[in-house]
């Protein structure tokens, strides 16, 4: 029989906050103990459309077309998004049963799956009652409808659509959603996804959790009011999201309230994790499965002044746990630099069915210790489009990071978080604070890191739209322009 395939990503989940003493992930590290644990694995993006896309496909954003996230994705992006093959579409024609729980996106992220649960359709996977108050239009219909409003009211889009994501999503939910549908599976075998929210932006765990952690560990106190004028938030997106931002109802005094919440959460989703390995197990079906865990993007908690986001390309919020488990996985840890695209393949390698296209790479050969050489020489790249523009390159401990339009200020923050070509040394500043570009000694590493990329450029693959997809039409847009008092 083929094995089965288990995916969870876990949104917005620092690679720091896996396997360490001061936030405890015994599910996560009982996992990584007995399998295999990549320790410098790298998102090609910093935002869940295009990163859960790249994982689904295998392929860099440039490769499957998806640049944009949430409701800045064009009507083009999403033809791309659904033209792009991905795993489950594979998984399906290669007689897989696939199912997903994944509580937000609804997109191309739905493409090849036979069961689909959302946090509208089920209960369970919804926290509170705002779902009924989501502007689903505003998710579906992408980027070009927001230019028809005034700025504030697409702030206060943006914010609706904030709360659809953390107010719909309990891991808890997420767990049972996909056992049940797990009961249901036949003799086939089963591809289930499950994307897990609880460590997205706001963080609201449950609040014994929250004192938990608290008990355990010394939390900044400096207070939030300090962060905004020091960083001028005032009036950015990024001040308006913190200045509204409430936890278990409060609204939080110091950075340290928020990290406490962001840890609590880790903690929380690795006990729905546990509850999912454990379901599988009573079920009889953690034999023969593939168990694959990561997530999307990491968050940054205020590392080059962003807080509580996942925005900029420094190592918080590219960096990202990448485990692989189950029936001949073997137990290593593996420290050559891999990236989001080589998921795919990967799994294709490991349960024996032809890749997918792109650039990603089978991880099989460092897992099993046949190679310690990393795909691509060891070159990792990412790329943002979301608040401002711009790509990064690494080789080792060398990292590039380039903006690519204007000067590189972010359109949440309104601020530079680093200057717009910027040269950093991961190993002695891991912080990447140190610009290394003004020095003459880096010229040649630069020049080998630029040549890297070139070589990259030349084996991408062109993103192909899938044209028979509209899925809103100008009359629908007016219609409901006007039922909202805007036309
Ligand atoms: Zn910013």
């Amino acid at each position: 029989m083929a094995t089965n395939v288990v995916l969870i990503v876990v949104d917005a989940l620092r690679y720091d906050r896996v396997g360490v003493s001061s936030v405890r992930t015994p599910t996560l590290d009982h996992f990584a103990r007995k399998n295999t644990t990549f320790t410098d694995a790298i998102a090609n993006s910093n935002t869940t459309d295009i990163c859960v896309t790249t994982i689904q496909t295998g392929q860099y954003p440039i490769e499957h077309g998806v640049l944009h996230h949430g409701t800045d994705v064009t009507e083009r992006e999403r033809q791309f998004g659904h033209g792009a093959p991905s795993l489950a579409e594979r998984l399906k024609s290669e007689g897989y049963q696939t199912i997903a729980v994944e509580p937000v996106l609804k997109r191309w992220h739905r493409d090849g799956f036979d069961r689909f649960v959302d946090g509208v359709d089920n209960d369970d996977v919804k926290k509170t009652g705002m779902s009924g108050l989501i502007p689903d239009w505003a998710i579906s219909m992408g980027g070009s409808i927001l230019d028809y409003f005034p700025t504030y009211v697409q702030n206060n889009i943006r914010e609706a659509v904030l709360n659809v994501v953390t107010d719909t999503t309990d891991g808890k939910g997420v767990t049972k959603s996909a056992l049940e549908l797990l009961d249901d599976v036949d003799e086939d075998p089963f591809f289930c996804f499950l994307h897990y929210w609880d460590v997205h932006t706001p963080y609201n765990p449950p609040e014994n959790y929250v004192e938990a952690v608290k008990e355990r560990n010394d939390y900044d106190e400096t207070p939030l009011q300090d962060v905004f004028e020091e960083y001028g938030l005032e009036g950015t997106i990024t001040g308006e999201g913190l200045r509204k931002r409430k936890l278990h109802g409060r609204r939080p005094e110091t950075i340290g309230e928020i990290q406490a919440h962001y840890d609590a959460a880790v903690e929380y989703v690795d006990d729905c994790i546990g509850d999912l390995f454990e379901g599988l197990e009573q079920r009889g079906l953690d034999d023969d499965t593939l168990l694959v865990v990561t997530a999307d993007h990491g968050e940054s908690m205020t590392e080059k002044g962003v807080f509580f986001d996942h925005h900029g390309l420094h190592d918080p919020v590219v960096h990202v746990p990448l485990l692989f488990g189950g029936t001949d996985i073997p137990n290593s840890t593996v420290s050559a630099t891999v990236q989001h695209v080589d998921v795919a393949p990967t799994i294709c390698e490991l349960i024996g069915i032809q890749e997918l296209p792109g650039v990603g790479e089978s991880l099989v050969p460092l897992m099993r210790g046949n190679t310690t050489e990393p795909p691509r020489n060891g070159v990792a790249f990412a790329e943002e489009r979301h608040t401002r523009s711009a790509r990064m390159i690494r080789q080792n401990s060398l990292k590039l990071i380039n903006t690519l339009e204007g000067d590189g200020s972010c359109r949440y923050c309104q601020r530079k978080h680093e200057p717009s070509k910027a040269l950093y040394d991961l190993d002695s500043d891991p912080s990447e604070k140190a610009n290394l570009l003004n020095g003459d000694e880096y010229c040649s590493q630069v020049r080998a890191l630029l040549e890297q990329f070139e070589e990259f450029e030349m084996g991408l693959i062109e993103p192909t739209p899938d044209d028979s997809i509209s899925e809103y039409d100008e009359a629908e847009l007016e219609n409901r322009l006007e039922h909202l008092g805007y036309r």
